[in-house]
C-alpha cells in the first residue's frame, strides 16, 4: 500500500528501538514534507556519523580520534578508572561535572538470557589497564539492576588480586534505575558518596 521509497524508510525506522510501526510512519511523512536541504544534511550526518566515529582504543568510549577527548585530557585524574555499562553512562556523567577521572567502557552487562558473557565484554581490557596504567581505583558504576549487580561482582572478583581499592556508587540510585535516566542531583550525590 505505500510507495516503494516510503515503505524503504518506514522500515528502516521501524527497526530502531522504541519505534512502533505507526511512529515510524509519522516520521517518514514528516520527512516527506521537509525541504531537500534539511534532507541531505540529514543524509550526510548519518553517512559521516559511521564513517568519523570509532571506539577509543584506551577506554571503548565513542570518539572521533584514535584516543577520545577524556582520555588525552592532561587534567584528569588518570589513577582512577569508573567502569560503565555504555557511552551513555559516561555522557551521564560528565554532565554532572563531579568526576574527574577516566572511564572504561564495558559494551554491556553479564546475561545469560541473551548470552552475553565475560568474553562479550571489555573485561580483559579492564584488567590489563588496572595493571599497566598503575590505577589507585576502579569505580565500579554499573546500573543498581540485577545484571548490573552481578557484572559489578564478578569485576570485583577478577580485579581483587590486583589489590586495587574497589568502589561503587553510593545507593541513592534507586534499585533497577539507570544511571543514563537518573537526574544530576541524584547522580552527582552517588559519584561523591562512593565507597
Ligand atoms: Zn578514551
Amino acid at each position: 500500500m505505500y510507495p516503494k521509497s516510503f515503505k524503504k524508510l518506514i522500515d528502516n525506522f521501524a527497526a530502531l528501538p522504541s519505534i512502533g510501526p505507526k511512529m515510524a510512519e509519522r516520521l517518514v511523512l514528516f520527512l516527506f514534507k521537509e525541504d531537500n536541504q534539511k534532507l541531505s544534511d540529514f543524509a550526510r550526518n548519518l553517512e559521516d556519523f559511521k564513517k568519523n566515529l570509532r571506539h577509543c582504543e584506551k577506554c571503548w568510549n565513542i570518539s572521533e580520534e584514535k584516543l577520545c577527548t577524556i582520555c588525552k585530557d592532561s587534567l584528569r585524574e588518570q589513577k582512577i578508572i569508573c567502569v560503565v555499562e555504555d557511552a551513555l553512562d559516561v555522557f551521564a556523567i560528565e554532565k554532572t561535572k563531579k568526576y574527574n577521572g577516566i572511564y572504561h567502557v564495558l559494551g554491556g552487562v553479564l546475561n545469560p538470557t541473551r548470552m552475553v558473557g565475560s568474553d562479550n565484554l571489555h573485561f580483559k581490557d579492564l584488567e590489563k589497564r588496572v595493571e599497566k596504567e598503575k590505577i589507585t581505583e576502579v569505580i565500579l558504576a554499573t546500573n543498581p539492576t540485577t545484571e548490573g549487580d552481578a557484572t559489578a561482582l564478578y569485576l570485583m572478583r577478577i580485579l581483587k588480586p590486583l589489590e586495587v581499592k574497589i568502589t561503587r556508587f553510593a545507593r541513592g540510585l534507586s534499585t533497577g534505575a539507570d544511571i543514563e535516566h537518573a537526574d544530576e542531583l541524584t547522580l552527582s550525590s552517588a559519584i561523591l558518596n562512593r565507597k
